[in-house]
């Protein structure tokens, strides 16, 4: 045999593995670089990427503009699965609220992660002690396509308000957010995140800032009808200029795909989080005290999708 024919015959049973090994891009919707999603996608996509070898999966997580921005992708084909808050996978899911006549019942729930705040940030010299004090202020209401914004209105809409009760209501990304603050650009900005997160904990060391309450009556009322909202405390002293309990309310962080998505795909993805489930938690603040059980049954309203179910079912975790 010529040695040109033996390097013929050696690539060609290097294409045959290469062959074997499917490869598959996928790609996980998140949210601004200084949040908790962007977090998420990429920490799936790490444990995700560790096994590529053996099952041909790529994954990447880019930034996004956040929980609709994620919806609207997964549902257009554009990704295969994304972050997004509770309240926004019941809303595409039922075609209710900002997805009226658009429902997405192709939505499919993967597991939820950590719990999102509502939360407000104002500067200290800005006299905001209250979320009613917000009226005639400088306020970031969040970038179009952010859960934030999204969330913000249903608030405003609560408490029979409008975006013209603000002097200015700004759409910065959350990217954008704290630098603005740090140079009075606006008075407070609204975040609807995990704790700690980057962008909160960059705004307090620029400028002097503070939690702000959000309570009373409307959202008591939020709570009461809304089996996705809950009382939320953003602890005391995990901010500078924060140093007691802040009530408010808030949601959870869902993981979503759409049954479109191959079974085996949305399998693996589960695998290799709860696989490697003490890894996963070290990786952000906010997943330290996440439970497994907790995660496969809080904050989804969208059914399971039937490949994280059988992941679940092999670990008897359900029935
Ligand atoms: N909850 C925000 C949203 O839905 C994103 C928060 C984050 O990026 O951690 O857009």
């Amino acid at each position: 045999m010529t040695i040109f024919k033996s390097i013929a015959i050696a690539s060609a049973l290097v294409a045959g593995t290469a062959a074997t090994a499917q490869e598959k891009f996928i790609t996980i919707g998140t949210g601004g670089q200084t949040g908790v999603y962007f977090v998420v996608g990429q920490s799936i996509c790490r444990l995700v990427n560790r096994d590529s070898a053996k099952t041909g999966l790529k994954c990447t997580a880019p930034s996004t503009g956040g929980s609709i921005a994620n919806i609207n992708a997964i549902k257009a084909g554009d990704m295969d699965m994304g972050v997004a808050q509770s309240d926004w996978q019941f809303h595409a899911y039922n075609g209710s609220s900002k997805f009226e006549g658009e429902k997405f019942d192709k939505e499919r729930a993967v597991f939820s992660v950590h719990s999102e705040p509502f939360t407000v940030i104002a500067r200290a010299d800005a006299g905001i002690d209250s979320f009613d004090d917000l009226k005639g202020k400088r306020v970031n209401v969040g970038n179009p396509g952010s859960g934030q914004l999204a969330t913000m209105e249903v608030v405003l809409d609560a408490k029979g308000w409008s975006m013209d009760d603000f002097s200015l209501a700004s759409e910065l990304k959350p990217a954008e957010q704290a630098a603005a603050l740090g140079d009075n650009k606006v008075d407070a900005i609204i975040y609807t995140v995990g704790h700690p997160n980057g962008s909160i904990q960059e705004a307090v060391s620029t400028v002097d800032a503070k939690l702000v309450p959000v309570e009373g009556e409307a959202i008591d009322k939020l709570v009461a009808d809304n089996p996705f909202y809950a009382y939320a405390t953003i602890p005391g002293g995990m901010y500078k200029g924060t140093d007691s309990d802040v009530k408010t309310f808030g949601v959870k962080a869902t993981f979503v795909t759409s049954s479109d998505v191959d079974d085996a795909v949305v399998y693996e993805v589960v695998r290799a989080v709860f696989d490697n489930f003490d890894r996963f938690k070290k990786l952000h603040p906010a997943f330290a005290n996440l439970k497994e059980e907790e995660m496969i049954s809080g904050g989804l309203s969208a059914p399971l999708h039937d490949g994280a179910a059988k992941y679940y079912k092999e670990r008897g975790w359900i029935e």
